[in-house]
């Protein structure tokens, strides 16, 4: 008897055996093929499950399985490679696969919805029709019309009928005689035209033809260029070279609603044939993307991180801009890498990937020189702007306004006064603050760690997240004996009053996740600024994602030592990239601009590297000392987290699971925990973490599965959930 092994957008990690549906046919039976969708009974519900294989038998007691109720696709809509990537990823990140499956499908063919092809619903004559005279019909005069008009185009859109005031009541009749048909007239095809290219400089020219020179098989590649050295316009020229071989380009961004410069430079340059993928589509403009990618009737696609998944009909080539943006990394549920799903999808695709960024990821440099990437680099900027000078600002025993020094208020001023704009960075979200001495600069590390301790305010204590050592908040700095002493990376609310106190004669505009929600806000905003008129610009992550503003000529980050003393091993990464993206967004040739750091630390060495050489240079640095943490990427990590009310619950639980898991662990394999997570409460629910390291990534592999299969055995009492993130971005 044959057996239908199907996925089902489940939690569960497992698959589920059927019977085919009543009725069904040896031969629609064995035509049968993975990926199709079929609507089974689930428990009281009926949803949609995907075909992994039709198997000869079940574990399962024969008698006992159900029957499918209906096969929903005559033949799989995603081809063997997006299934092959899908089941891939649900076995790398260990994620249930008919959940990972179902990220695959628009949300109208995951509710099990029909597949609808795209196109105007239009009129066509039957075979019988065809036969019919011209003027036959005429005592209805209507219909004869119809007719008329069917006989003279083939095909007549409901649309047009209408316009000659030819309602579905008339075609229903002709219908019923068995003159005319549906039928679905397909789009006409946008074809991307290119227009406006620029002449490449002598540094492009060369990273253009290397790339091109790689061929249309698969590779990967990182572009490494300083911001404004002219990636996009390496990317467009590409794009160009892939429709031109009849294929199609997918490229990835961070957050289009906040690109919008980047996208209308790819409609300046293509036109319309573009389709763009992110989450503020409606549920039928989503389907229609997907569906336009999928046939190929779409030749570009642009989207987040979820469009990775985008089925293709001829995949060309893959772009991954800013790879080291962590929005590439989806941070609950299914938590995977797009970054990282894209390099794999070109494998699969076996087209070429190209990741670029000027401020690139330690995974991907290591990548780079491990020799499976190839690195292309840009030094210098295209355009007319130049790269602005940075300098440290020592706040020890300086007075402090709201977080701010003189020597920053008196530089906002003078640049109003100039007429100019300054840009203030207020970093808000990712770092867990750290106590801090402002006399002398100490700061609170752990006895017996390299770390830094977290303030944990409600408890009143000091805690070290690597090995859980605690104590009670000091009231005095134990070097110099102050009583000064600061939780680093807190309090910016401050900073936008007092800046609105002293700088009443001046528009200040803020931008964060609260104040830009939607494409249009920010897209609005940024031309405001770019009109140029004296401003000062109060941003957060946010700012840095590829805006340029040419009017900004002083960029201050206020609170650079909650970077430069995160308690997360990336936080120095973290760091350059972000002060290195930000001052890249302002200044122009005329204005060079100046970037100021506010900081206890004025020799801290990564402060000294950033200040004295480059990125790329600090990067490869930092990368050096991964080899001695054994960090990713040079080890692999994996988190397992509990999330539940009862904090000891979950602590027991993660403990239970170190027992039973820490003998069997790959050699070289580390558990730490289990931690009370950094953030640890978290909508009144009590967050603890087992961290694992390992040496490599087959050995991560191993341990992912022994720790996935040892967790779903063990009671999960009082709510408890777990989940396991691998390759995590943030350890909390
Ligand atoms: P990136 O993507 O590296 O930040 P862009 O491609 O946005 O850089 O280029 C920065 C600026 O330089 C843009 O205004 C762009 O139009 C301009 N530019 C890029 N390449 C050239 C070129 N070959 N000739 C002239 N201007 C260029
Ligand atoms: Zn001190
Ligand atoms: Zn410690």
């Amino acid at each position: 008897m044959t057996v239908l092994r199907l996925a089902v957008a489940s939690p569960l990690r497992r698959s589920f055996d059927y019977l085919p549906p009543l009725g069904t046919t040896a031969t629609e039976l064995h035509s049968l093929q993975p990926g199709q969708r079929l609507l089974v009974p689930f428990g009281s519900r009926e949803v949609t499950a995907y075909l992994l294989s039709l198997e000869q038998n079940s574990e399962m007691d024969l008698a006992a399985l159900k029957n499918a109720l209906e096969i929903l696709d005559p033949e799989p809509l995603l081809d063997p490679g997006m299934m092959g990537l899908g089941l891939w990823a649900a076995d790398y990140y260990q994620h249930a696969v008919g959940e990972v499956l179902s990220v695959l499908y628009p949300r109208t063919l995951r509710h099990g919805k029909p597949h609808q092809p795209l196109g105007e619903p239009a009129w066509q004559l039957s075979q019988r029709g065809k036969g019919l005279p011209a003027g036959a019909l005429a005592r209805s005069p209507r219909q004869s019309q119809a007719l008329h008009m069917l006989q003279q185009q083939q095909t007549v859109t409901t649309g047009e009928f209408l316009a000659q005031d030819i309602s579905s009541p008339i075609l229903n009749k002709l219908r019923e005689k068995a003159l005319v048909e549906q039928c679905i007239l397909a789009p006409s095809q946008a074809v991307p035209v290119c227009t406006g290219s620029l002449a490449l400089n002598a540094q492009q020219e060369t990273v253009m033809r290397s790339l091109l020179q790689a061929g249309g098989s698969f590779s990967c590649h990182l572009l490494e260029g300083v911001t404004g050295s002219g990636k996009t316009e390496i990317y467009l020229q590409l794009i160009a070279d892939c429709l031109a071989r009849g294929k199609q380009a997918l490229v990835l961004i961070p957050e289009i609603g906040l690109t919008p410069q980047t996208l209308t430079r790819f409609q300046q340059r293509f036109g319309s044939g573009i389709a763009l993928l992110h989450s503020g589509l409606s549920d039928s403009q989503r389907y229609k993307a997907w569906e336009g990618a999928r046939t190929g009737n779409d030749r570009i696609i642009i989207g987040t991180r979820s469009a990775v998944f985008t089925p293709l009909q001829a995949p060309g080539l893959i772009i991954v801009d800013e790879e080291h943006d962590s929005s590439y990394k989806q941070q609950d549920g299914f938590r995977y890498s797009a970054r990282d799903v894209a390099v794999k999808r070109a494998q699969l695709a076996a087209c070429p990937v190209l990741l670029g960024s000027a401020t690139p990821s330690l995974e991907s440099i290591y990548n780079v020189q491990l020799g499976r990437y190839q690195l292309h680099q840009l030094t210098r900027r295209a355009g007319s702007s130049s790269l602005p000078t940075i300098q440290a600002v020592d706040v020890r025993r300086l007075e402090l306004a709201a977080g701010l020094s003189q020597t920053v208020m008196q530089a906002i001023e003078q640049t109003l006064q100039a007429g100019q704009q300054a840009l203030l960075f207020l970093n808000r979200r990712g770092y867990a603050p750290t106590m801090q001495c402002h006399d002398c600069g100490w700061i609170a590390e752990c006895n017996a760690c390299d770390a830094r301790l977290t303030v944990h305010r409600r408890s009143r204590r000091l805690r070290c997240h690597h090995c859980g050592a605690a104590r009670a908040l000091p009231r005095q700095c134990p070097d110099c004996r102050g009583s000064s002493l600061l939780a680093a990376g807190l309090g910016t609310e401050q900073t936008e009053e007092l800046l609105q106190q002293r700088f009443t004669d001046w528009p200040i505009y803020r931008v964060d996740s609260d104040t830009m929600q939607g494409r249009d806000a920010m897209q609005n905003l940024v031309n405001t600024i770019n009109q140029g008129e004296p401003a000062i610009l109060l941003g957060t992550q946010m700012l840095t994602k590829g805006h340029h503003f040419p009017g900004v000529s002083l960029v201050a980050i206020i609170d650079t030592d909650a970077m430069l003393f995160s308690t997360d091993f990336r936080g120095e990464e973290r760091m350059a990239q972000l002060l290195t993206q930000v001052a890249g967004r302002a200044g122009r040739a005329d204005l060079p601009g100046t970037v100021l750091l506010q900081t206890h630390y004025p020799d801290h060495p990564t402060l000294q590297a950033l200040l004295s050489s480059s990125y790329a240079e600090l990067a490869r640095e930092l990368l050096l000392r991964r080899q001695d943490t054994g960090m990713p990427p040079i080890g692999q990590l994996l988190l397992l987290r509990s999330d539940c009310r009862d904090a000891q619950l979950g602590e027991e639980f993660l403990r239970q699971l170190r027992q039973q898991t820490e003998t069997e662990l790959p050699r070289d394999c580390r558990v730490i925990g289990p931690l009370p997570s950094p953030m640890q409460r978290r909508a009144g629910k009590f967050r603890s973490q087992l961290l694992v390291t390992a040496p490599d990534r087959k050995r991560a592999q191993l341990a992912a599965r022994l720790l996935v299969q040892r967790a779903q055995a063990l009671p999960a009492r009082g709510g408890l959930k777990w989940s396991i993130d691998v390759d995590p971005m943030d350890l909390f």
